[in-house]
């Protein structure tokens, strides 16, 4: 078994902890892939043992999206931010218009590389309050855009997208920071993708999953690489796969399979909830979205009233062995993620560290210094 004694405690945005169960499974592979006397790392893309594994994951996500064969899956490089130029590659005209919801900076780059390609519009944005909430949507969204791209959770912000409207547009959703955290009917998409290093694995690769009949809507000729259609002919080996990588994801599926999305979703309101309830019960810090129900329960985030807190905040975390609550160099302050991978044993060792931490003993041990 591998040995974990110093296993830090790792709250980092991405890439991301996972399960220890995983690892071991992993590194297992490394070294013989399934007793066949191979490593993963030398695994052909092109043989059958990978096509199994390919066929496995799409299976796996299918079933636990809910979606029928009407859904391709793909296993893509390039993580998140490919897709913010092949979702405008393929379906943004470069006389038609897109819809962005701007909602924090992942939103907002997605949106700058569609306007290589087309009319990018902002139909609702939460810029001017520092993203600090989600931004106020219509009932209905509009018809006649080439599409319409969310973010559903806004990794660096904390803020999360419960429902979307109604809308006469097809919908895309970058779902990298909660894939798989949650129930959601991803039926009303026709086109999700998610970077890997949060939930679903390692980074350099992106799930995308979209409707077939996306694949009609392309709308100019692309070099394969960059073409959903392609893609979807090569089964995800157009070029030599990420052998390594996907078949981790494809560890996380199984093991995101085993516990129940309804589980999983249930931890993760626990978690949030316990973290979220320290910080607003605590006046030493300061919550970074006050609309309760638009926080996310991936990324919390917060700041500490003053340096002194701060420092303790971390020297704690640090004697803890804990890493990776800084927040994100655009907001500062301190960051906690809590993907399916965090327990929430995990959870409860941060909160007594936020609740050992008074502002009235910290001002008291500085007034006795001076
Ligand atoms: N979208 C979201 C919501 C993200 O959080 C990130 C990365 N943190 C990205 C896209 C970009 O992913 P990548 O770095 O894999 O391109």
């Amino acid at each position: 078994m591998m040995k974990t004694d110093n296993r830090k405690i790792n709250f980092g945005a991405g890439p991301a902890t996972l399960p220890i169960e995983v690892l071991q499974l992993a590194a297992n592979a490394v070294l013989d892939f399934d007793g066949r006397g191979i490593s993963i790392l030398e695994l052909p893309h092109r043989g059958k043992e990978f096509n199994a594994i390919i066929e496995e994951s799409k299976l796996i996500v299918r079933e636990l999206c809910q979606l029928d064969d009407n859904y391709e899956v793909l296993w893509l490089q390039g993580g998140g931010r490919q897709q913010f130029c092949m979702v405008p590659m393929n379906f943004l005209d470069q006389n038609g218009t897109a819809g962005y919801v701007d909602s924090g900076h992942w939103s907002s780059e997605a949106m700058k590389y569609a306007g290589h390609y087309g009319n990018a519009a902002v139909i609702a944005s939460s810029k001017n309050t520092g993203y600090n909430r989600l931004p106020n949507l219509p009932d209905v969204l509009p018809k006649g855009l080439a599409y319409i791209h969310f973010t559903t959770n806004n990794t660096i912000y904390g803020t999360q997208l419960q429902d979307i409207p109604l809308s006469g547009s097809p919908l895309v959703a970058d779902m990298s920071s909660d894939i798989f955290s949650c129930n959601r009917d991803h039926s009303k998409y026709d086109l999700f993708y998610a970077a890997a290093q949060k939930n679903i694995g390692i980074a350099g690769i992106g799930l995308v999953v979209l409707r077939r009949e996306m694949l009609e809507k392309q709308v100019r000729t692309l070099p394969p690489m960059f073409d959903y259609k392609e893609n979807v002919r090569e089964n995800s080996v157009l070029n030599t796969a990420n052998v390594f990588g996907i078949y981790t994801s494809l560890l996380m599926l199984r093991w995101i399979k085993s516990k129940g999305i309804d589980n999983i979703e249930k931890e993760n309101i626990a978690k949030a909830a316990l973290l979220y309830n320290a910080i607003d019960n605590n006046s030493s810090f300061l919550p970074y979205v006050n609309e309760k129900s638009h926080r996310s329960n991936m990324n919390v985030c917060f700041n500490a009233r003053n340096i002194e807190i701060e420092n303790r905040f971390l020297q704690l975390c640090r004697e803890q062995n804990i890493t990776g609550v800084k927040g994100h160099r655009l907001v500062g302050g301190f960051r906690v993620s809590l993907y399916n991978a965090i327990t929430l044993d995990s959870v409860k060792i941060l909160t007594q560290i936020i609740n050992s931490i008074s502002l009235l003993s910290i001002e008291y041990k500085l007034f006795i210094k001076f």
